[in-house]
């Protein structure tokens, strides 16, 4: 059975500035005369063991004021969101505490942003999401540690159950359709079965539709960034939830050996797949399957920037245009195997590699353990001395150059000034005509 004084389990999930952080906003707050807690996530994590990182804090006062003040006596900085009455503190060493004043909030419609009023911490974890994110540690001195906990979270967590608080839950806000999948994915817990069948009523009646774009997305890219993003969404494709997000939107078909590759190639990266942004990544396999006109309509709904759009028509391209050649059993040189795919992102090459035919997988493994990195010895400056001047004919030797170098045409330096030299003769006779 766990403890009720949670000071152990605090800090042995918290790095110890964090843990300092605590203890010294508890006696900022024992100064001002107020309560205060850590809440949500991190209570949970320290239950839990599992390690986390950022802090949310609850104060039973003007969290702007209190945030303020916790600034000017640790030498922090302050974001401050007026619209939210919330504030980010930002310590040194690199630790993140977010404020917000104990609130509890009201819906006036499905979808729609909370009504919200200070009120006393106990209301504050009632309007939580699940029973395990509903529960606080104080942080004052006096009972610091000390768990609040009046949704049964604690319990839950030992039997390893997800469960709303009340059965309006999922209609107050239905991005917590998204949130349950992740939680229950993350942790491998059951979701309770009246929890369960709000679920998919919220789902049948297309409460998701009702939120904004903008909302929707924060909470894809937070399920595309866990470690296993597979099964939170099949579950989320199952339950009819992402045609809710957008009604052409379904999994490929080969999903499971996608993602499962795609996992694996994404834990040890080989060549630029390194630089690959994860949940980008895991995007562009999610909507593989869909055409392009609806992918494009789906970033509409998500409200997405440039970047993913720009990956999205960037693999649509792909398989279009060059799939066919790198699967083709007939021989292609490794300079056609570079121009395939030199212009590509990490993060497509990541996919296509982890989808690619036998024969593409192993072109694109060969171009990002060493097409992709060879370069001539001879820069354009070299070049510019043998007497090329600066512009296309300069930029295009430079690329012939790598290709020669890439079929091994040339092997050295000498081969290289030959090659180029040749290059330019040939190129002042077709002048001279
Ligand atoms: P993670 O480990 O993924 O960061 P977290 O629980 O810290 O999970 P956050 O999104 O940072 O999740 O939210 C912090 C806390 O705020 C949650 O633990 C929960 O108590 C509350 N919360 C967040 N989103 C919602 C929501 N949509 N509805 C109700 N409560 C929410």
């Amino acid at each position: 059975m766990w403890n009720r004084d949670l000071t152990e389990a605090l800090a042995a999930i918290l790095n110890p500035e964090a843990a300092e952080a605590l203890r010294d906003l508890g006696k900022i707050a024992d100064d001002r005369g107020i309560n205060a807690f850590v809440v949500g996530g991190v209570v949970r994590d320290a239950l839990m063991k599992r390690p986390c990182e950022d802090l949310d804090i609850v104060v039973e006062d003007d969290a702007l004021d209190f945030a303020a003040a916790a600034a000017r006596e640790l030498k922090g900085r302050v974001k401050k969101h007026r619209r939210f009455g919330t504030a980010i503190l930002v310590l040194g060493r690199g630790v993140k505490v977010d404020i917000a004043t104990s609130r509890s909030e009201s819906y006036a419609r499905p979808g729609a942003l909370p009504d919200v009023a200070p009120d006393p911490i106990d209301l504050d974890l009632r309007r939580r999401d699940f029973t395990l994110n509903a529960m606080a540690a104080r942080i004052n001195a006096d009972g610091f540690g000390e768990l609040l906990d009046p949704a049964g979270g604690r319990e839950d967590l030992e039997t390893g159950v997800l469960r709303v608080l009340h059965e309006r839950s999922f209609e107050d806000d239905p991005t917590r359709v998204l949130r349950c999948v992740r939680f229950a994915a993350r942790f491998s817990f059951e979701v309770d079965p009246l929890t369960e069948k709000l679920l998919q009523d919220a789902v049948d009646r297309n409460l998701v539709s009702t939120v904004s774009g903008e909302r929707i997305m924060n909470e894809i890219r937070l399920i595309l960034s866990e470690d296993e993003v597979w099964a939170p969404l099949e579950r989320l494709d199952s339950l009819g939830a992402l045609a809710s997000i957008h009604p052409e939107w379904h999994l490929p078909e080969k999903a499971p050996n996608l993602f499962s590759e795609l996992m694996t190639i994404m834990k040890d990266p080989v060549g630029s797949i390194r630089s690959a942004t994860l949940w980008h990544t895991n995007f562009l396999a999610a909507v593989s399957a869909i055409d392009i006109s609806d992918a494009g309509a789906l970033l509409d709904r998500l409200r997405s920037g440039a970047t993913l759009r720009s990956l999205v028509n960037e693999l649509a391209r792909f398989e279009t245009r060059t799939r066919e050649r790198l699967e083709s059993e007939g021989a292609l040189s490794r300079s056609s195997i570079y121009d395939a795919l030199v212009a590509l992102s990490p993060e497509t090459l990541a996919v296509i590699l982890a989808s690619g035919g036998q024969i593409a997988t192993q072109r694109i493994a060969l171009y990002l353990s060493e097409l992709e990195s060879v370069r001539p010895i001879l820069n354009g400056s070299d070049l510019i001395v043998l007497g090329l001047q600066e512009g296309s004919d300069l930029g295009r030797v430079l690329t012939d150059l790598r290709r020669a170098r890439l079929d091994g045409f040339v092997t050295s330096k000498e081969d290289e000034l030959e090659f180029v030299r040749r290059t330019i003769r040939n190129l002042d006779v077709k002048n001279k005509r």
